[in-house]
């Protein structure tokens, strides 16, 4: 890996402020941590100024709350209004859980600037199995709620085996709910999602399907509601530009102030992530190890190192190169060039032939130490979190029962 570097022209423009793991829902294709994390290790208010005035100094202009779900922190407003000061342009990734008049008045006053509700699904029968918890009626509130508070309509569904066939009705509930954007991002492998990945892999002919009638809705509705049809790398052959390079724009700072240079690279091994407490938002973009260990192109492996693409797909995903091949700076398998392509291959030829799907795992408390204690199966290279002890799953850690 490279050593660190004395200075960098990079500036982290993104910001992700991941106020909590804790969340209502129990989504199985939710790229949290399989570690729900202990909600006395979170942040304190004053933590998170600081962290925005810092990042804020460094050149971030864009901030994004996430979680788990954000609304879950009683400070949520006082955080926005510091951001509104120092000039962010903000956005809340919420499921809408937690949201009710009094609290969208409240953020709306203190300055928030967009919000993105989440959908499992159009039916509340499916969106609710999916969630694992009765939400689908809230949400829809909460989406009328979006728009009576003169924000534009933001919404996103995580597509999968099981709600890819309902993307005509999924736009229909788009429409009738007068959204300007809804953002249809197909699932990416990580954290719970790839636990579950079995039971979420499309078949090639279900992507296909969609994203016709994706096509059709851009072309018949494209004045009234811009659809973004995000296609999975696994089908693609070519990886995706993954957070637009390693520390180059965007920085992710977790519930317990591990700063990260993208929201899954806890799992790596070797590196020794640094965290708020101890060091400023400048010294970890410009200094430390872990933010200059996959920066610009030396550390990259044949075939990246010699490929025309390696500036624009930054030779892919270092998490999923490590948690599919083992190695983190191999290529990444949803590469074609790559040689462990099979492995992409293989789980995608496996989805299509598979006859009886899979249960899914819901991401909750008691799913989370059956994993930590190897109750369910994982056959992945081992992640941070697996190697933990079960007891760090403590009664008060923040998922879902
Ligand atoms: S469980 Fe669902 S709603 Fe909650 S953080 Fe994960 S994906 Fe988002
Ligand atoms: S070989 Fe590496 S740099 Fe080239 S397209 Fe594949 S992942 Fe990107």
């Amino acid at each position: 890996m490279n050593g660190p570097k004395s200075e960098s022209p990079l500036r982290p423009l993104w910001l992700l402020a991941e106020l909590t793991y804790s969340c209502p829902l129990q989504c199985p294709y939710c790229s949290n941590p399989l570690l729900l994390g202990d909600r006395s290790r979170e942040l304190a208010t004053s933590d998170w100024l600081r962290v925005l005035d810092e990042a804020r100094r460094l050149g971030a202009a864009q901030l994004g709350f996430s979680g788990g779900e954000p609304l879950l922190r009683k400070d949520l407003e006082v955080i926005v209004a510091e951001a509104r000061r120092l000039g962010y342009y903000t956005n809340l990734l919420t499921s809408g859980v937690g949201m009710d008049e009094a609290r969208i008045a409240a953020l709306k006053e203190a300055g928030l600037d967009h919000i993105q509700v989440s959908f499992q699904a159009d039916r509340a029968d499916l969106n609710d199995r999916l969630a694992g918890s009765d939400s689908f009626a809230h949400k829809t509130e909460v989406a009328h709620l979006v728009k009576a508070y003169g924000y534009p309509m933001v919404l996103n569904v995580v597509m999968h085996r099981h709600n890819l066939d309902r993307m005509r009705e999924i736009l229909d509930m788009a429409l009738a709910l007068e959204a300007d954007y809804i953002e249809l991002a197909n699932t990416q492998y990580y954290g719970w999602a790839l636990v579950n990945r079995d039971y979420l892999l499309p078949t090639r002919e279900q992507l296909a399907r969609a994203e016709a009638v994706a096509h059709d809705y851009q072309a018949r509705f494209g004045d009234r509601l811009k659809i973004y049809f995000v296609v999975p790398d696994y089908f693609e052959g070519r990886p995706k530009p993954c957070m637009n390079g390693w520390g180059r724009v965007f920085l992710s700072v977790a519930p317990d102030g591990t700063a990260l240079p993208c929201h899954a690279a806890a799992d790596l091994p070797g590196l020794e992530l640094p965290n708020v407490r101890d060091h400023s938002i400048e010294w970890i973009w410009h200094q430390s190890p872990d933010f200059n260990a996959f920066r610009g192109e030396s550390w990259m492996q044949e075939p990246c190192a010699g490929c025309d693409n390696r500036s624009d797909c930054f030779g892919g995903c270092r998490c999923q190169a490590y948690l599919l091949t083992g190695d983190a700076r191999a290529t990444d398998p949803a590469c074609s060039k790559s040689p462990q392509h099979h492995v992409i291959l293989d789980a995608v030829q496996q989805a299509a032939a598979q006859s009886c799907v899979p249960d899914p795992v819901l991401r909750n408390k008691r799913n989370a130490r059956r994993l930590l204690n190897r109750e369910i199966p994982f056959p992945f290279p081992a992640v941070r979190s697996r190697t933990r002890t079960a007891d760090a799953v403590a009664d008060r850690a923040g998922g879902a029962d």
